[in-house]
């Protein structure tokens, strides 16, 4: 079963005390369609600028993601830049140029409409939206967001929040977006604004599920050599429904809890290098291990 995204594409300047890196492809699409294309055929729906590198159109493209919803416009690519403290937990944004965004409005292929799994990736909601508008009856609707849009734009993001079924959030995110200060308390809350399944991320301390079912809870995977924490996110939302679509596209809990720890799995790929590095050059035989090892890192007994 396909996966359709819309996200940005984008050119990322990053900091961390591992490194710097200037204009390397990076945006909430890119990463998403990166992992989920390990399970799952990947359509793509973004704007780039004339400025955009032939050799990150190439590499998306090697790694059989389609590009045929990859608008190019006039002007320059979406340019981000984040620079993350001593402990990678916390990153401060130094600039977001969204340039072509400012005037994009996703047009889906023909082939696009009838995909069953679609992400809405961190992009303005009313975007997000349109591309909802534009698909035939999805199977699975999952949107991912950011503080910036739930303060400037919250009524559209609700608005386009009642169409969905899962919605990926961090715990800050999650008590900005309720104005409650419990994390398990605003999960339970998102739940009544339409989404039946919320993922609050957490970074290092890994995902917390809610449904209307009840709560399940994941570390995140161990990784001593962190690299670059960015887009681990939006990669582990490319696992997670790259598995789910991999499945027929059921989100019952059993499923959303292995499809948990496959993102969980494909996350700690991405932070133990800059940028795509981590994941472009991580195949799936080396996720469905990195699988055991997550199962294998919270198992235990317990005495009858
Ligand atoms: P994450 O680390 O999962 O939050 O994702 C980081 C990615 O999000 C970077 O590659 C950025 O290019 C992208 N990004 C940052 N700000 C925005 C924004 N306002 N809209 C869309 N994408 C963004």
């Amino acid at each position: 079963m396909s996966l359709l995204v819309v996200g940005s594409v984008a050119l990322d300047s990053i900091e961390t005390p591992a490194g710097k890196r200037d204009n390397a492809l990076g945006g909430s699409a890119s990463y998403f369609a990166i992992a989920g294309v390990r399970y799952a055929p990947v359509h793509l729906v973004a704007v780039v600028g004339e400025d955009f590198p032939q050799l990150d159109r190439a590499q998306l493209q090697d790694q059989g993601i389609d590009l045929d919803g990859l608008q190019t416009a006039p002007g320059t690519t979406f340019r981000w830049g984040g620079r993350y403290h001593e402990n990678m937990n916390q990153r401060d944004t130094l600039f977001t140029e969204l340039g072509v965004f400012e005037a994009f409005h996703p047009e889906l292929p023909a082939h696009y409409r009838q995909i069953p799994v679609v992400l809405l990736a961190n992009i303005h909601p009313n975007l997000q939206k349109e591309v909802l508008e534009q698909v035939r009856s999805p199977k699975l609707v999952a949107l991912d967001t950011m503080n910036l849009w739930i303060d400037i734009t919250r009524p559209a993001l609700l608005d386009v929040l009642g169409g969905v079924d899962l919605f990926f959030l961090n715990d800050e995110e999650a008590l900005q977006l309720t104005g409650l200060s419990n994390v398990l308390t605003a999960a339970k809350e998102i739940l009544s604004y339409g989404p039946k399944i919320v993922v609050v991320k957490r970074g290092e301390h890994g995902a917390l599920v809610r449904t209307a079912h009840g709560w399940f809870s994941l570390p995140a995977f161990p990784v001593e050599d962190l690299q670059d924490p960015t887009g681990a996110g939006d990669s582990f939302a490319g696992g997670m429904l790259g598995y789910l679509a991999s499945k027929g596209g059921a989100y019952d809990d059993e499923s959303i809890r292995t499809a948990v720890a496959h993102g969980t799995a494909v996350a700690s790929f991405t932070v133990s290098r800059f940028g795509v590095d981590g994941l472009v050059d991580v195949d799936r035989s080396r996720i469905d291990a990195r699988v055991r090892d997550v199962w294998d890192l919270t198992r235990f007994n317990v005495e009858e």
